[in-house]
């Protein structure tokens, strides 16, 4: 017996299905001098850029300090910003690395790597603090679930929409980043870095430290919502 395989045969969907028309060749079009110069072209450009430069502008400026009011992109209330980590009175990060956020993170941004709390800074009742603590802000999708899934109110999201990076690893915002994104809110409404207003409540966590069941934006109105939003 042959234990030879023969080589599958060649077959022309085309004409099985009775499409037997072939597309006749098309002769190539031969280029000017000229044209093999692309001087001309160039120039045609030229002209063209330099028309439209002394045009009006058709981009808005959206965000800059001489942008107009009426065209200045103002977060709503619970707009969904960076992310930020929380900390507490005692300036401990909230976060207990109990991967809750990233298992329901439906674009699997987040990294967590978790380290025992040293019980002399953060008490005998804490187990866990992160060591690591990623979110790739170039996979996330802006859904709020990692907010919503934190059972000790440790993550939020600013308003901060304007993201701008020169290379892919910028865009990973790590423990210090997150941290740095919560004293700038805060600081940015007028909070101490711990979520403190000057009357000693917690505006953004009703209860201090439970769920945050605001967002962090229902009693701040950062800006009123653009007209027509
Ligand atoms: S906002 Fe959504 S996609 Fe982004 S990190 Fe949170 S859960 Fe993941
Ligand atoms: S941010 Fe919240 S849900 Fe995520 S690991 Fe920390 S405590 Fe858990």
């Amino acid at each position: 017996m042959s234990t030879q395989t023969q080589a599958p045969q060649q077959v022309d969907v085309r004409e099985l299905m009775g499409h037997t028309h072939v597309e006749p060749k098309r002769a190539e079009r031969k280029l000017s001098i000229w044209e093999k110069m692309y001087l001309p072209e160039i120039f045609k450009g030229l002209v063209n850029t330099f028309k439209h430069m002394f045009k009006p502008s058709v981009t808005i400026d959206y965000i800059g300090p001489n942008s107009r009011p009426d065209q200045r992109h103002i977060p709503a209330v619970g707009y969904r910003g960076e992310h930020f980590l929380k900390v507490d009175e005692k300036d401990n990060i909230k976060c207990v690395a109990c991967f809750m956020c990233s298992t329901a993170c439906p674009a699997e941004c987040i990294t967590i790597v978790g380290e025992e709390a040293p019980a002399d800074q953060f008490g005998a009742q804490r187990f866990k603090k992160p060591r690591v603590f990623e979110i790739d802000m170039l996979k996330c999708i802006y859904c709020g679930m990692c907010v919503e899934a934190c059972p000790k109110d440790a993550i939020a999201m600013t308003t901060t929409y304007n993201q701008v990076h020169t290379k892919r690893s910028d865009a990973i915002f790590d423990l210090p980043h997150l941290l740095k994104n919560n004293d700038e809110f805060m600081k940015s409404l007028g909070l101490s870095r711990a979520g403190k207003d000057t009357a000693g409540k917690f505006p953004l966590s009703p209860d201090g430290f439970g769920p945050d069941k605001t967002h962090g934006l229902q009693d701040y109105r950062v800006g009123e919502r653009q007209p027509g939003a």
